[in-house]
C-alpha cells in the first residue's frame, strides 16, 4: 500500500519502519526531521499524505492532531484512509472523523499499547473505532505493526477503550502500591502478600503481571530501579483524558480522579518524571497517615 505517516518520534518511527520492512511504500514526515528505516522522507505532512491510500499520525495529543488532520485531509485522494495510532481525547478523534466524512474520507481511530518495545517488535494492541470497511482495509497494516487489532465500534471508541483500560490499570497499580506498603507495616511478607493475593480475588494485572515490589512475581520495571517501562508522566496523561471525557459524557468516576489526582502529585510535585508508574510503591513506603 501506499502510506503517509506522519510523527515519526519514539512509537511511529520504528511503526513506519517495520511497514516498510513488510514491503509497504512508505512517505514520512515529522517536524522536528525524523526519519524512520526504509521511508522515503517527505518535506511537509501534505506531502506525505498526496496520493496515499492511508495516512497514519502518530502525535502527541488531540490538539495537533486536529491541525495535522485539518492539512491533510484535503491532500488525501477521495476514499483514503486517516488512520490515527496517537493517544488523543475522545472529542479530537471524533472531530477529525467527522471533518474526513465531510470531505469524502474515511477516519480511525486506532490508539495502542505495548510501549515503544511492542512497537519496535511489530507486537502492538490496536483498539480501534469507526468504519468496519475502514477496519478492514488497515487490518493488513495492523497485523504488520500489532499483533491484535479490536474493532470497537465508532468514532472515538478507539480512544474511549484505551482511557477506560487505563483508569483501571491506574487505578489498581496504586492500590496495589498502597497495599504493599500497608502490608509492610503490618509485618506481612513481600513474598506471602503476593502468592495470596495473585491467586486470590484482589489479583490484576498489575501484581500479577507487573508487580511494584522488586524481586517479587515476573520480571518487571520494579527490577529495574523502576526505569520506564510505562512512565508516570505518560499515565498521567492518560487519567487526564480520562477525566476530560468523563467530564464530557458526565460520568461519576471519583476513583479515576484520585488517581489523576495522585499521579500529578507525583510527577509535578515529587520524584515521579522519568519513572516507572509502578514507582508508587516506593512513594507510598516513605509515607505515613498524616
Ligand atoms: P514522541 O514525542 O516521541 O513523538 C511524537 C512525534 O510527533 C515527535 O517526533 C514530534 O516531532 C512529532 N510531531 C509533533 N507535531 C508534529 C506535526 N505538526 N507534524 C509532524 N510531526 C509532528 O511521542 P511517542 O512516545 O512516539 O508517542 C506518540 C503517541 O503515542 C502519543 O499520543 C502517546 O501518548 C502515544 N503512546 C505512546 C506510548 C509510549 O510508550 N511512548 C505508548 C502508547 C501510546
Amino acid at each position: 500500500m501506499k502510506i503517509g505517516f506522519i510523527g515519526l518520534g519514539n512509537m511511529g518511527a520504528p511503526m513506519a519502519a517495520n511497514l516498510a520492512a513488510a514491503g509497504h511504500d512508505v512517505t514520512g514526515f515529522d517536524v522536528a526531521g525524523a526519519t524512520a528505516q526504509g521511508m522515503t522522507p517527505a518535506s511537509s505532512a501534505t506531502e506525505a499524505a498526496t496520493g496515499a491510500q492511508v495516512v497514519i499520525t502518530m502525535l502527541p495529543n488531540g490538539a495537533i492532531l486536529r491541525d495535522v488532520a485539518a492539512e491533510v485531509i484535503p491532500a488525501m485522494p477521495e476514499g483514503a484512509i486517516l488512520l490515527d495510532c496517537s493517544t488523543v481525547d475522545v472529542d479530537s478523534a471524533r472531530a477529525v472523523a467527522d471533518q474526513a466524512a465531510a470531505a469524502g474520507r474515511l477516519a480511525l481511530d486506532a490508539p495502542v499499547s505495548g510501549g515503544v518495545g511492542g512497537a519496535s517488535a511489530g507486537t502492538l494492541t490496536f483498539m480501534v473505532g469507526g468504519p468496519a470497511e475502514a477496519f478492514e482495509t488497515a487490518k493488513p497494516l495492523f497485523d504488520v505493526m500489532g499483533q491484535k487489532a479490536v474493532h470497537c465500534g465508532g468514532s472515538g471508541n478507539g480512544q474511549a477503550a484505551k482511557i477506560c483500560n487505563n483508569m483501571i490499570l491506574g487505578a489498581t497499580m496504586i492500590v496495589t502500591c498502597e497495599a504493599f506498603a500497608l502490608a509492610d507495616k503490618l509485618g506481612l511478607d513481600r513474598q506471602a502478600m503476593f502468592d495470596v493475593v495473585s491467586t486470590s480475588s484482589g489479583y490484576s494485572w498489575s501484581m500479577n503481571a507487573y508487580c511494584p515490589a522488586p524481586g517479587i512475581g515476573p520480571q518487571s520495571p520494579a527490577d529495574n530501579a523502576y526505569q520506564p517501562g510505562f512512565a508516570a508522566e505518560l499515565m498521567l496523561k492518560d487519567l487526564r483524558l480520562a477525566m476530560q471525557a468523563a467530564g464530557s459524557a458526565d460520568a461519576d468516576t471519583p476513583i479515576g480522579q484520585a488517581a489523576a489526582d495522585l499521579y500529578a502529585h507525583f510527577v509535578e510535585a515529587e520524584d515521579g518524571k522519568g519513572r516507572d508508574f509502578s514507582a508508587m510503591l516506593p512513594r507510598f513506603e516513605k509515607l505515613t497517615r498524616n
